[in-house]
C-alpha cells in the first residue's frame, strides 16, 4: 500500500502517453543510425520514468546490446551491491517497449520479475512475448525467487507507428547497400499493415480488462483499436534532439529514499 502523501509525486500519464515517449525515442534512435526500438521502464507506485533504452546494436557493434538491457543497467546502477534492493524494485516496473522483447530479453524480463510489458508491434522472427516463443506464460522460466507467475504481456499501443519506424529503417538500410533501390522511398509502403492476432500475446479477459469490453470485437478481428488506427505522423516524423536530456532529468529527480518513504 501507498502513504496518503504520494499523490503529488504520481504522475498522471497513461500508458499511452508512456508508449509515445518510447516511440520517440525510436525515432531518436533512427535519426542516430540505430535499429528504431526504444523502450522506457515505468515504476508502477508512483507511475514515473525511472529508465530508458534504445537499441546501440549499430553503434557498440554489439549484437546484444538492445533497449531492454540499457534500461535494465540502468536501474541496476542505482543499486550498487544490492541485488535485493535490484530485485524488489523491478518488480514495482512496467515496461512500454516499442517492438516485442527479442527472445532473450523477453527471458531477462521474466526472471526480473516485471509483471506487466506493454509493446507496439510483434517481432517476427525472434519475439520472445507470444510471436515466437510465449516466455511470458513459460512455465520453466521464473523469477529471482524461483516462483512462477504469468507475466501480462500487451501489444498494439502505437503498434503502426512502431511498423513506420521500422520500415524507414529498412529504406535507409537499402539506400546504403551496394545496389539502392531508389525507387524504394517512393515505394514505401504506409496504408497496409498486417493482421494483429491479440490471443498469441493475451487473454480475452486480460484484453477486455486493458481495452475495454466495448473493444472485444477487435480481438476476434485482429484489427487494431480505433484509436490506434490513424497513424499520429507528428509523432514519428518529428525529431526529439533534446529528449535524452529531458528523459535523464526526469529519471534523476526519482529519488529512491522517497520511493521507500511512500511504500510502506
Ligand atoms: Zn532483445
Amino acid at each position: 500500500m501507498t502513504s496518503t502523501t504520494n499523490s503529488h509525486v504520481t504522475s498522471d500519464k497513461s500508458h499511452k502517453d508512456h508508449m509515445g515517449t518510447a516511440i520517440k525515442l525510436a525515432k531518436y534512435a533512427l535519426d542516430h543510425g540505430e535499429t528504431p526500438v526504444a523502450c522506457i521502464f515505468v515504476h508502477s507506485i508512483t507511475n514515473k520514468i525511472v529508465a530508458y533504452g534504445m537499441n546501440d546494436t549499430n553503434n557498440s557493434l554489439t549484437g546484444i546490446a538492445h533497449a531492454e538491457f540499457m534500461a535494465i543497467e540502468q536501474i541496476k546502477s542505482r543499486f550498487p551491491q544490492d541485488q535485493v534492493g535490484f530485485n524488489q524494485f523491478c518488480s514495482d516496473c512496467i515496461v512500454y517497449v516499442t517492438v516485442e522483447p527479442c527472445i532473450m530479453c523477453a527471458s531477462a524480463l521474466k526472471q526480473l520479475n516485471l509483471k506487466k510489458i506493454y509493446f507496439g508491434c510483434g517481432n517476427d522472427r525472434f519475439g520472445g512475448n507470444g510471436t515466437v516463443l510465449s516466455i511470458h506464460q513459460d512455465k520453466s522460466t521464473l523469477n529471482h525467487e524461483g516462483t512462477l507467475y504469468e507475466q501480462e504481456s500487451i501489444p498494439g499501443l502505437y503498434r503502426r507507428e512502431a511498423i513506420m519506424l521500422l520500415r524507414y529503417f529498412y529504406v535507409k538500410e537499402n539506400k546504403r547497400s551496394p545496389n539502392p533501390r531508389i525507387k524504394l522511398e517512393r515505394n514505401l509502403d504506409k496504408d497496409n499493415f498486417p493482421q494483429i492476432n491479440w490471443s498469441q500475446y493475451m487473454s480475452k479477459n486480460l484484453f477486455g480488462q486493458e481495452f475495454g469490453l466495448t473493444n472485444l470485437s477487435h480481438f476476434q478481428t485482429m484489427d487494431d483499436l480505433e484509436e490506434y488506427k490513424i497513424i499520429d505522423w507528428d509523432l514519428i516524423d518529428s525529431h526529439y534532439d533534446t529528449l535524452i536530456d529531458d528523459l535523464t532529468k526526469e529519471i534523476n529527480q526519482f529519488k529512491l529514499n522517497e520511493f521507500k518513504r511512500i511504500k510502506i
